[in-house]
């Protein structure tokens, strides 16, 4: 079974698709992390992340990479949805996905193109939202609990310019496909969200 997760910056994708691949015992892939780590080496090669050529140079990071606690920061974050809208980017990630969601038994995998290009044929889809304002409060607090003195007013300037980015580009933008049902978890507890998406899950499956 291929579960598709899709959604934008915080709205709490990836711990819905970590808490499904716990409960359907399937293996997980957060493919920002694939984006995030061309980021993390464009930045730290100093190479020009808007500029193609730069960023596919840093396509072949080593796996090694993705382990980094680094690539999570919002430095990396912002410069992923730079080097993500190159279309030869996202080619050069896309087979090791597709392979991912082939593997026997299936899997489940997060991103913002996943039920759209990815997956197409995902025996699930979700796509999990909430509003800018809810996910600018999630992630200032979880922000702050690192330390971090970033107001709130400049998270939330932050998510809505990533948001236009993912949303905006013309190579596969984050957008819900047509067959995926759409999960808002602005008002959601976390046990609530993943009690909803397990239920969505299993509507989609047996029908
Ligand atoms: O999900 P996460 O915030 O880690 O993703 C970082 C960035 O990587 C996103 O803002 C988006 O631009 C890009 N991305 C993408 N397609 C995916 C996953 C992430 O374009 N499937």
């Amino acid at each position: 079974m291929i579960i598709a997760v899709d959604g934008p910056a915080a709205s709490g994708k990836g711990t819905i698709a970590r808490a499904l691949s716990r409960h359907y015992e399937l293996p997980h892939l957060d493919t920002g992390l694939l984006y995030r780590a061309v980021a993390a080496t464009v930045l730290r090669d100093s190479l020009t992340p808007e500029r193609e050529a730069d960023a596919i140079a840093a396509c072949g990071f080593e796996d090694r990479l993705l382990e980094d606690p680094w690539l999570r920061s919002d430095e990396v974050g912002k410069v992923a949805s730079i080097v993500s809208a190159h279309g030869l980017v996202r080619s050069a990630l896309l087979q090791r996905q597709r392979r991912f969601a082939a593997q026997p038994g299936g899997a489940v995998l997060d991103g913002r193109d996943i039920g759209t290009v990815i997956a197409p044929d995902a025996d699930a889809k979700l796509f999990v939202k909430a509003t800018p304002a809810v996910r600018a409060r999630r992630r200032h607090m979880e922000l702050q609990k690192q330390g971090s003195t970033t107001t709130y007013d400049r998270v939330l300037a932050d998510i809505r310019a990533r948001d236009d980015r993912d949303a905006s580009r013309s190579h596969a933008p984050m957008t819900m496909a047509a067959d995926a049902a759409p999960l808002d978890t602005s008002f959601l507890s976390i046990e609530a969200a993943v009690r909803r998406a397990i239920e969505l899950v299993d509507a989609q499956v047996a029908h």
